[in-house]
């Protein structure tokens, strides 16, 4: 396959998923991923069991997996770039050959995040910035401009943060929306509306707090309107998870979104996610709770 047909590919590709995960709320389902197709052919955009996907007449890779077990995957290190170890066997065939091909042409690959079984966060575009075959990995980072940053083990402190600062934007930011979304059956906690693309995962206590953690119980899957109102103090949810309206809110009038969007709220209960595991941490509401009605 010729170069550009093989980018103009990957371009349609990437499109699609990133309109199929936005209208899921920020991830897609295996099965969607497995059963797409393009002119009237089977094109997977993941290998299922492999973890990296290289179509046959591409030369090189479409897109790699990282199985994240925690709030971060153990792949990726402080400096917020991605050390993605060679695949098995011979380091320069095969899986690694395209890998290291995507670094030399400069071409795009899709990042995916396995968060929960069979659901995937795309992080796209990155890019294969270095190859250290004594360690037998490659280096896999956010933003093209790292493939002429030199040695990235060595960067300066100025781009050592803007790594950081881009994983965490493009990587643990949509990885937590994932996760809460999942946990809360892609439902709003408060209005139980179901459609992924008006769902946020709100943090409870914010990032840049000790307590404010990317991680599911202190999150909350809100749609746009209730995660405004929660952060502006117009909404609250108390540790026994009752959600209440400011007093001055309940107190004015106006249109349709006011009186059903928002004062009707006040006292219901959470809708909790399946999991007792998720729900939402009592201590970190308490903390917040406290600014709320203060
Ligand atoms: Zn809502």
């Amino acid at each position: 396959m010729e170069l550009e047909v093989e980018s103009a590919l990957r371009i349609a590709i990437m499109d699609w998923v990133r309109q199929r995960a936005e209208a899921n709320g920020g991830f897609l389902h295996r099965q969607e991923l497995l059963s797409f197709r393009i002119d009237g052919r089977d094109l997977p955009i993941i290998d299922f069991s492999r973890g990296i996907r290289n179509p046959a007449g591409f030369s090189s890779t479409l897109s790699i997996v990282s199985t994240a077990n925690g709030p971060y995957d153990d792949a990726e290190s402080e400096d917020g770039l991605l050390h993605y170890a060679y695949r098995k066997g011979d380091p320069w065939t095969g899986d690694n050959r395209k890998l290291r091909a995507a670094m030399e042409t400069g071409q795009p690959l899709i990042l995916f995040r396995k968060e929960v079984p069979n659901f995937y966060t795309p992080v796209m575009p990155v890019y294969v910035v270095d190859d250290y075959p004594e360690e037998r990995s490659f280096i896999i980072a956010l933003d093209e401009a790292f493939r002429f940053m030199g040695d990235v083990r060595r960067l300066e402190e100025p781009q050592r943060e803007y790594a950081v600062r881009l994983a965490k934007q493009r990587l643990h930011q949509p990885a937590f929306r994932t996760r809460v979304l999942l946990a809360y059956a892609t439902r709003c906690a408060v209005c139980t509306l179901r459609h992924g693309s008006l769902l946020d995962a709100a943090h409870i206590v914010p990032d840049g707090e000790p307590l404010g953690t990317p991680t599911t119980p202190n999150g909350l899957a809100l749609c746009k309107i209730h995660h405004a109102a929660y952060d502006q103090n117009m909404l609250g949810i108390s540790p026994d998870y009752r959600v209440a309206i400011n007093r001055d809110l309940l107190e004015e009038v106006d249109g349709p979104m006011l009186k059903h969007g928002l004062q009707e709220m006040h006292g219901r209960a959470l809708t909790l996610p399946r999991h007792r595991t998720d729900y939402p941490d009592r201590d970190r509401l308490a903390w917040r709770w406290e600014r709320f009605v203060r």
